[in-house]
């Protein structure tokens, strides 16, 4: 891992953990690049640090990828019509694994024997350390240190003929959450790992399939929505129509709850179930099992607004905006010096006087994972004039790492594996801290309570039950996953 921020991020945003990726595919549409540029910017949450796209004009594969925003590297006529053709695949990313340089941006390229082969991918494998050790010792060359390649590595090694036997093959050999959607000279391949973490919607716009990380994705072209791609599931979209195969054993699905509680987009509905919905439960569950008496609940915007309009309901107190958040914080934003970084510069969050003034407030964020964040917000709402503050976080503490692609920093960094619940509310400053329980969330997803031998979701940053076995992170290879946390400043 590495102590400072690896992809030279905005620094006073560094202190975040930050999402994942996000994966489109369309076939069958003479728009294309174009569709796949606007699918990538409703995706753009899941990943701010570099975009790509690659079309297949049924004579070659046409690129482009770049660091930074979708609009910064798609927002030109002249780059969405030099990528021609009826199918395409694009990208966000926030790396998860691999530093951010242009060779790691996808989706990644390949000439196979059998063809060109793009692929995209959202998640992290876990044992690409191992198997890139092996690839390396038989002779493969690696482009990049994404961990993506590693499947490709596998692809063009496979003795299978067709491609997608290759594809199920390097697949059999990989551990971990994938989404992944590929692109070939006839086809797009959507891909979900066999429990399911990551999402991936299969959607249509008139005559063309389109594949997404989230429905809002078909929302922003006026597609429509038809159903998950189920976990385990390798649908293959081309000149016939659409197949599906279910070529790997079933397990019992696993989707990441931290989806519904913080990466997908309220607009979206995973698995069924609307996020906004689902967060609003979260917070009316919250507020029954932790309620405190006060004036008012102030979200932390905007990961928190959910809940926190969920908990105010259910406790009958008043919603109000008392931090207001600036959303034109940008990348290239001016590297502020030490001197300006310590007089507390706020960027990103400033606290509204007029609305807390006196006022006795719950805070409702999603989650603590440093604690940088909560600690600088208490601080703020307190000079605004806040009477009490109390914090209430709607997960529960998250107290292990991701492996399966969401950015987290080890766990001797999390707060909550530090600190017991005392000692973090003393530690950011507030008059009292509560966070949902385990059962509480479960109650939430409609469940009675977490099912400890079968549970539903992916709960492992909560729980420490990693349903998939975290084997680089096993032999010490932890940092194949890299943090993206810098040290607090
Ligand atoms: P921290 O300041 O390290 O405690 O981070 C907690 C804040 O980051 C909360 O306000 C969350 O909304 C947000 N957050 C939690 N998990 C993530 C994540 N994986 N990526 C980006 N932001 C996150």
């Amino acid at each position: 891992m590495s102590s400072t921020d690896p992809l030279g991020t905005d620094p006073l945003d560094a202190d975040h953990p930050h999402e994942e990726c996000g994966v489109f595919g369309i076939y069958g549409h003479l728009d294309a690049a174009a569709l796949t540029a606007l699918g990538l910017h409703a995706l753009q949450h899941r990943g701010q640090e570099a975009a790509g796209i690659v079309t297949y004009d049924g004579d070659q594969f046409n690129a482009h990828r770049g660091r930074g925003h979708v609009s910064d590297n798609f927002g030109s006529k002249e780059i969405i019509e030099r990528l021609r053709g009826d199918a395409a695949i694009g990208h966000v990313r926030y790396a998860t694994t691999g530093e951010v340089a242009l060779r790691n941006v996808q989706p990644l390229f390949a000439d196979f024997a059998f063809g060109g082969l793009a692929i995209c991918h959202n998640g992290n494998l876990t044992n690409s350390y191992q198997l890139r050790l092996q690839l390396v010792r038989r002779g493969s060359l690696f482009q990049s240190t994404s961990d993506t390649e590693v499947i490709v590595h596998l692809i063009a090694t496979s003795l299978k003929e067709t491609v997608v036997d290759r594809l199920i093959d390097a697949l059999r050999q990989v551990q971990g959450a994938y989404s992944l959607v590929a692109l070939s000279q006839n086809a797009i391949i959507g891909v979900r790992d066999p429990l399911g973490v990551r999402p991936l919607v299969l959607g249509r716009l008139g005559e063309s399939w389109i594949l997404a990380s989230e429905t809002c994705a078909f929302d922003i072209i006026g597609a429509e929505f038809e159903r998950d791609v189920e976990p385990g599931e390798i649908v293959i979209i081309g000149p016939g129509g659409i197949r599906s195969l279910m070529p790997f054993e079933q397990r019992k699905a696993r989707f990441c709850v931290f989806e519904h509680i913080y990466f997908a987009r309220p607009d979206s509905i995973v698995e069924g179930t609307s996020i906004y919905e689902a967060r609003k439960r979260i917070g009316a569950e919250l507020a029954r099992e932790s309620h405190v008496d006060a004036d008012i609940v102030v979200p932390v915007p905007d990961s928190g607004v959910p809940a926190a309009i969920g908990y105010a309901q259910e406790a009958g107190l008043r919603f109000e905006l008392g931090i207001i958040r600036n959303h034109y914080v940008g990348r290239t934003f001016i590297e502020p010096t030490d001197q300006i970084r310590h007089l507390g510069v706020r960027l990103k969050h400033n606290a509204s006087r007029a609305n807390l003034n006196g006022k006795r407030v719950i805070l409702v964020d999603d989650s603590i994972v440093r604690g940088t964040t909560s600690i600088k917000i208490v601080e703020m709402v307190r000079r605004a004039g806040a009477r009490a503050v109390h914090m209430r976080i709607s997960s529960p503490p998250t107290t292990h790492p991701c492996f399966y692609g969401i950015a987290t920093p080890q766990r001797d960094q999390l707060l909550a594996a530090r600190f017991d619940i005392e000692e973090m509310a003393k530690f950011i400053g507030v008059d009292s801290l509560a966070f949902l329980s385990i059962d509480g969330l479960y109650r939430a997803m409609g469940e009675p309570r977490r099912d400890r031998l079968a549970p539903r979701f992916c709960d492992a940053c909560f729980t420490g039950d990693y349903p998939i076995q975290p084997t680089d992170a096993d032999e010490g290879k932890a940092s194949v996953q890299l943090s993206l946390l810098a040290e607090p400043a």
